[in-house]
């Protein structure tokens, strides 16, 4: 039992963000595998769209390791491919959500190639961050729609940090995700040129985190394989897919509409509310809907 116990602990998600001993190298890696899986399964999806969203997924979750308290980052890919959206949402404390929308839905189980999932578009990248009033956006457009290649290219163009940007997702024979995970090393103001080209020696090296991580290796333990220089760790998160969705939420939000829709929606019979972040599904009784209409009308008068 305690073995068990030993073992699922062990194979939780974890991020692990560390800084180079010179101070010049700032990493972060991430085990997202059970993330992934559990957003491919509430998403319901096919292993192409599996496989995008739990690189973006992955990516957003690293970037958020650089933020502090509650601050939330978000990546969106917009493109004119058979995969038209894909979202990913994470906050510093280890939350993190996401969800992908077809160019036509019935499609949705055609997307067989990898090469133009996305297609031609953007990468609109959201920080929310303390002391700041508007969320800071920045937009570059889709290099190779690959995530990674998207993603150091945002770092490079929008804030101007040089990284490198890894990211490995693979599956079981029943294409569920089986492995998934990423590292990110970006240089500081002072590394050398010799000290950069070593790294990208390093990382050039890097066959398969998804292996490595199948091999029961550690998030850390991945980074002291492969960054060519001593580190401390500066901070481990547990990640985990989490959606701070609730029934109470969609009804606030219901509450803006007017007293004739929500009687249509009953009316209807139009009484499921989806998440589009988790596809939680919530269903209104009739109870619900007498409140509603109660509160609305209490509101006109
Ligand atoms: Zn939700």
């Amino acid at each position: 039992m305690i073995e068990e116990l030993k073992k699922k602990f062990e194979h939780r998600d974890r991020l692990v963000r560390v800084l180079s001993k010179n101070g010049y190298f700032r990493a972060v890696a991430i085990k997202n595998s059970n993330l992934a899986a559990m957003a491919q399964e509430k998403h319901n999806l096919d292993y192409i769209p599996a496989y995008f969203l739990a690189k973006t997924l992955a990516a957003t979750s690293m970037m958020s390791a650089f933020l502090i308290g509650e601050e939330r980052i978000s990546l969106e890919f917009s493109g004119d491919g058979a995969i038209k959206h894909i979202f990913a949402e994470a906050l510093q404390v280890g939350e993190c959500r996401g969800f992908v929308r077809f160019a036509e839905e019935p499609e949705r189980r055609r997307v067989v190639t990898l090469s133009g999932v996305i297609g031609e578009g953007i990468l609109k990248v959201t920080r929310i961050l303390y002391g700041e009033v508007e969320p800071i956006v920045g937009i570059v457009p889709i290099q190779k729609g690959d995530i990674s290649s998207d993603v150091a290219y945002y770092f490079a163009q929008s804030e101007q940090i040089g990284s490198a940007v890894i990211l490995d997702t693979d599956f079981d024979e029943n294409g569920k995700i089986a492995q998934s995970g990423g590292i990110i090393v970006q240089a500081m103001p002072g590394a050398t040129q010799k000290e950069i080209q070593e790294l990208e020696e390093a990382l050039a090296k890097i066959e398969s985190l998804a292996d490595d991580f199948r091999n029961n290796m550690q998030v850390e333990e991945v980074l002291r394989k492969y960054l060519p220089f001593d580190f401390d760790v500066v901070k481990k998160t547990q990640v985990d897919f989490f959606c701070r969705c609730t029934k109470e939420k969609f009804l606030e939000k219901l509450l803006l509409l007017n007293r004739e829709e929500i009687e249509d929606m009953q009316k209807k019979g139009q009484n499921e509310l989806a998440c589009q972040f988790c596809n939680s599904k919530y269903i209104l009784d009739n109870k619900d809907f007498d409140n509603l209409i109660g509160q609305i009308k209490a509101k006109q008068n």
